[in-house]
C-alpha cells in the first residue's frame, strides 16, 4: 500500500507541566458559540438562561487551522473585519474523558460570518480558515483543579479586551461534553473551544496580544501581513 501524496502532518499541541517533550495529537476541533450570556447580547442574540436556554451552538475548525504556541498570524485573504475571540479549550483523551485545557483564539472573519447568518447560510468561511485556532500548550486536568473560579484574559497591545471568569459560561464543560455526545462520538484528541465572553474585536497588522488563564496558561502572538 502506497500513498499517492505525502500524507500531511497531524497538529498537534504541546503538553505542559509534564517535564518532557510530551505532545497530544489533535482529531478534531469543535468549538461552542453563545456561551456567554454577554458575547451572545453584544452580538445581537438572545441569551435566555436557566431552563429556557435551550440548546448550544455547535460548529467545527479543521484541526490544521491551530496554529500551536501562537507566534505569527498571518492576517486572512477575504475580509475587512478579522475579530479575536478568547476561549477555553478542553482536550479530550483516552475514553473521552477531559486530558486537559489550554486557552486559543477562535479568530473570526466578522464580516463573512455576518453576511452568512443574514442569509441563514452556514459559517464555515467566517470560521474555518488557516491560522484561525492559535492555541496554547496543554496543561493536564489535575494541575488545575475546578476550572471554574479561573479567569480568561486576552490583551492586545497591552489593554485588557476580554476578561472573564469560566463559572460564567451557560453550558459548563460537563455540560458540553454530554450535548456534543449526542450529535458526534467524541473521541481521544478531539478538542472543545469553549466559546467567548464579551469584549470581541478587531486585530489587524501589528497587534500583539496575548491570552491567559490566570497564572496558569498564557498564549502570545502578532498579527502579520
Ligand atoms: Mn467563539
Amino acid at each position: 500500500m502506497a500513498d499517492v501524496i505525502p500524507a500531511a502532518a497531524q497538529p498537534r499541541l504541546p503538553v505542559a507541566g509534564t517535564g518532557d517533550d510530551t505532545w497530544f495529537p489533535v482529531r478534531r476541533i469543535y468549538c461552542v458559540g453563545r456561551n456567554f450570556a454577554d458575547h451572545a447580547r453584544e452580538m445581537g442574540a438572545d441569551a435566555p438562561a436557566g431552563a429556557a436556554r435551550g440548546t448550544p451552538v455547535f460548529f467545527l475548525k479543521p484541526a490544521d487551522a491551530l496554529v500551536p504556541g501562537g507566534g505569527d498570524i498571518p492576517y486572512p485573504p477575504g475580509t475587512r473585519e478579522l475579530h479575536h475571540e478568547v476561549e477555553l479549550v478542553v482536550a479530550l483523551g483516552e475514553g473521552a474523558r477531559v486530558f486537559g485545557y489550554g486557552i486559543g483564539l477562535d479568530l473570526t472573519r466578522r464580516d463573512l460570518q455576518a453576511a452568512a447568518k443574514a442569509k441563514g447560510l452556514p459559517w464555515d468561511t467566517g470560521k474555518s480558515f488557516d491560522h484561525a485556532a492559535p492555541a496554547s500548550a496543554l496543561l493536564p486536568a489535575a494541575a488545575i483543579g475546578a476550572i471554574g473560579p479561573r479567569t480568561l484574559s486576552l490583551e492586545v497591545d497591552g489593554e485588557v479586551r476580554q476578561s472573564a471568569t469560566l463559572d460564567r459560561m451557560t453550558w459548563s464543560v460537563p455540560d458540553i461534553l454530554d450535548e456534543l455526545s449526542r450529535l458526534y462520538t467524541l473521541r481521544a484528541g478531539d478538542l472543545v473551544f469553549m466559546g467567548t465572553p464579551a469584549g470581541v474585536g478587531p486585530l489587524l497588522p501589528g497587534n500583539r496580544f496575548r491570552a491567559a488563564l490566570d497564572d496558569l496558561l498564557e498564549l502570545r502572538g502578532t498579527i502579520v501581513d
